[in-house]
């Protein structure tokens, strides 16, 4: 059964990094298979500044940016011997590179859609270098992932990207070892569509799903997915198994290793997803199953936390139609929901306002008289121990001896406990909380 490997930006940023990833490459399939790439490090972050530079209509700017890419992208094609391999594909993509960017720059005008055709020439770029130095065939992603025509966000249409992948299943069971970009799909009438920042994992997961894949491989900067930030507890360690349960709550509760949107492929066809650190191929990686491994009632995994969260309270005397309304105009807006508590004294609502427009609304429902406090974190215990014991799970509390907990959200995930801090006390509270409920955690049985 097919593999599938993914390199992120870091993996392909540079000739040395291109070198570890073909002997990545070379180990793990050696029967052939598809490896999906991001852009060089740093080339998606550039043509957003040259688009947006061309919509204020400055095109020196823009092209500056551009000749930045150029000269990167050639001297990494130079080091690794690879320049005369990769012209006849380079050539036409930086061309059109230079034409969509300098037609918004006359306009001063970068539409979404512009914007998509123009980040489609970071990923095909690094797809064909990558291929060159894997000794591998280019194949374009968007023969196959089909999407709606929401630019900057499209979302893919799961059965139209099955039906298009048919031919790449029985290629790549047959031994064909692809190059092929992440990121990118394409829109009902042709156009260039792409998947989110960071959509790249989400490419990959979703062609483990549409290819019947039996694993996919997500090669990145750390030695998996771990039990806690390590800028805050350099004690922590790799998870060596986890549950997609387990993923998905520590991804959504602030864990910045996989996306959230890449774990759903997973759950439904029900592949191997595998994290592995591109600097330290033979150190220990993480397995995503899922069939949750066997853990100890109450163990916990992983603790993980997010910043930024306001907290709007509402009294009792309010009822709970105004927070709900609150709550929904939020979500609309772009804020992450954290918690919605509703107690005799009140109803509490727990917000991260990651966008401008969600910023508004917040500054908004304050003006409207709605008590709002900022400053605030959430941090959740993570384990598929806490599911079988949910009284254990409420011990692990008592490590929170005199904390000024604002609010305890228990959310349908029956995988995590989560508690809202002030920021302020994250750096003392959560190695505290890995020591005590981590590695203090009862062993597996
Ligand atoms: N190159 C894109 C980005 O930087 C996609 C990815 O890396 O996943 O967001
Ligand atoms: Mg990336």
């Amino acid at each position: 059964m097919t593999r599938i490997l993914k390199f992120g930006g870091s993996s392909v940023g540079s000739a040395a990094a291109l070198r570890r990833s073909a002997a990545i490459v070379r180990g793990e399939l050696p029967a052939g298979g598809l490896v999906v790439v991001s852009a060089l490090k740093g080339t998606t972050d550039r043509i957003l500044e040259a688009v947006a530079a061309a919509g204020r209509g400055d095109l020196p700017a823009a092209q500056a940016q551009l000749s930045d890419l150029r000269d990167h992208h050639g001297a990494v094609a130079a080091e690794l011997g690879l320049v005369n391999n990769v012209r006849p594909a380079w050539g036409p993509l930086l061309a059109r590179l230079d034409q969509v960017v300098t037609g918004m720059a006359l306009l001063g005008e970068a539409t979404a859609r512009g914007r998509d055709a123009a980040l489609a020439a970071g990923e095909t770029l690094s797809a064909h270098l990558a291929a060159a130095c894997f000794q591998a065939t280019f194949r374009d992603v968007r023969e196959v992932m089909r999407t709606d025509a929401r630019f900057g966000k499209a979302r893919v249409q799961l059965p139209a990207l099955r039906a298009a992948a048919e031919p790449w299943r029985e290629a790549l069971a047959g031994g064909a070892l692809w190059v092929t970009q992440g990121f990118l799909g394409i829109a009902p009438d042709g156009a260039t569509t792409t998947l989110g920042r960071g959509g790249s994992d989400t490419s990959a997961t979703l062609l483990g799903e549409a290819l019947g894949a039996a694993e996919v491989q997500i090669w990145t900067d750390v030695d998996g997915v771990l039990t806690a930030d390590p800028s805050l507890v350099p004690e922590a360690r790799p998870i060596p198994r986890m549950s997609l349960g387990e993923a998905e709550a520590l991804s959504a509760f602030g864990a910045k290793v996989l996306h959230a949107d890449s774990l759903a492929p997973g759950g439904r066809a029900g592949f191997r997803l595998v994290v592995a650190n591109t600097l330290r191929p033979g150190a220990s990686r993480t397995e995503i199953l899922p069939v949750a491994p066997s853990r100890a009632a109450g163990e916990v995994t992983s603790v993980a936390y997010k910043e930024g969260l306001s907290l709007l309270r509402y009294p009792a005397a309010a009822g709970l139609e105004p927070p709900l309304e609150a709550a929904r105009r939020l979500e609309e807006a772009g804020a992450l929901r954290f918690g919605l508590v509703s107690s005799p004294a009140g109803t509490l609502l727990a917000v991260r306002p990651d966008t401008p427009a969600a910023a508004e609304a917040l500054a908004d429902l304050e003006a409207g008289g709605a008590e709002r406090e900022s400053g605030w974190a959430v941090v959740a215990l993570v384990g598929e121990g806490l599911r079988a014991d949910p009284v254990a799970a409420l011990r692990h509390l008592a490590a929170l001896g005199h904390e000024p907990v604002g609010g305890l959200l228990t959310g349908s995930s029956t995988v995590s406990i989560a508690f809202l801090v002030p920021e302020s006390r994250l750096g003392d509270l959560i190695p505290r909380l890995h020591d005590r409920c981590v590695l203090r955690s009862p062993e597996p049985a």
